[in-house]
């Protein structure tokens, strides 16, 4: 299902989206700075709160801000489905031509979104916020930060200093269709890049968080390894699988048949018995090995094909969703039914 028609939607400048997950104490503060700081700018606007599941308040925090503004949207989620899951939402449901995204926490600076803009304006598709001077814990997020960013960078191609920064401003068409899952939503800049976009960074403000905790500890380095060979593939072999395979597989076969020549040799010309030459397992394990390389890539070629050609589905259910400026009824699209 297609939740949001694209020209019935773009009808604001830009679009906030936060995701949030148990920030009750920040979401009132990050309210008053954040409309301080879009007032002063030159375009419409609006804010799109997603709430992850929270369980701390927040939702009614939320509810009450959006009751008292039709500039915000909240969309409330079932359950906590993640960051990724939260900005997809957010950028399903947001109607800017730009779509900013920050966290909810207070640690980016809502004073930098006028210049973030200002840099798209310069004809990139997207700028990544690059907290230079980051107030976060060094041992558990500043330094394996610095190390994931050198490998995604390195690996994708895409060079920037902080994947990890949220404040980040979208073209609206290089995000829509963009699919996320997972926890890939660190990769956007690297994914929209391999589609077209012109990426950039911009030095941003970073500050202490004054309230709640970091949802995320040092466990998260291990997925985000997983995450960049994942993203690593898609990239390269997401439209040809059996590139990857088949070559791996070809490199088995190839080598199969030379250890078994290898064995026949040594049968004929040393007289080793051939049933008793553990380089014949070995032949056979490398023959074995190629086959099924070979047809896993076969069978990942067919999964490409029903990838590309079956419609995409939202990675989230919404439990309830007010939006900004409330649409009238008949095309409201977030009805949701049960
Ligand atoms: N967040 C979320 N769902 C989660 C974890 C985090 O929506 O499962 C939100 C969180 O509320 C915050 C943002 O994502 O607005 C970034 O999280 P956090 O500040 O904990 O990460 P850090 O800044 O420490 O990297
Ligand atoms: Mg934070």
């Amino acid at each position: 299902m297609r939740l949001v028609d694209e020209e019935d939607n773009a009808s604001v400048d830009l679009s906030v989206v936060i995701p949030v997950f148990n920030e009750k104490e920040s979401l009132q503060p990050l309210y008053s700075e954040l409309k301080q700081s879009l007032k002063a700018l030159p375009y419409s606007w609006e804010i799109v709160f997603v709430d992850d599941g929270s369980f701390d308040g927040s939702v009614d925090v939320l509810k009450s801000i959006q009751a008292g503004d039709d500039q915000v949207g909240i969309i409330l989620f079932r359950r906590n489905f993640g960051q990724t899951a939260a900005l997809s939402a957010g950028f399903d449901y947001a109607r800017g031509d730009i779509i900013i995204t920050m966290d909810a926490d207070m640690q980016n600076d809502p004073a930098d979104i006028g210049i973030v803009v200002g840099k798209l304006a310069d004809g990139y598709d997207i700028v990544s916020g690059w907290r230079r001077a980051r107030k976060d814990k060094w041992l558990s997020r500043k330094l394996p930060s610095k190390i994931a960013n050198r490998l995604i960078s390195r690996m994708t191609g895409v060079r920037l200093h902080d994947y990890g920064c949220t404040l980040k401003a979208y073209r609206r068409e290089v995000i829509k269709n963009l699919r996320l899952y997972g926890e890939l939503h660190r990769f956007i800049p690297a994914l929209a890049n391999e589609r077209g976009a012109k990426v950039t960074e911009l030095e941003v403000n970073h500050r202490a968080r004054q309230f709640g905790q970091s949802k995320y500890t040092l466990s998260r380095t291990t997925r985000v390894l997983l995450d960049l060979a994942n993203v690593k593939f898609l990239l390269e072999y997401r439209t040809k699988p059996l590139q990857f395979f088949g070559k791996l597989g070809l490199f088995g076969l190839a080598a199969g048949a030379l250890i078994f020549f290898l064995t026949v040799a040594m049968k004929i010309f040393q007289g080793v018995d051939i049933s008793g030459n553990p380089l014949l397992v070995m032949s056979l394990f490398m023959f074995t090995a190629g086959i099924q390389l070979i047809s896993i890539g076969l069978v990942g070629e067919l999964v490409t094909r029903a990838y590309y050609e079956t419609q995409g589905k939202p990675i989230y259910v919404v439990k309830e969703a007010r939006l900004a400026g409330g649409l009238p009824d008949g095309d409201d699209p977030l009805k949701v039914t049960p």
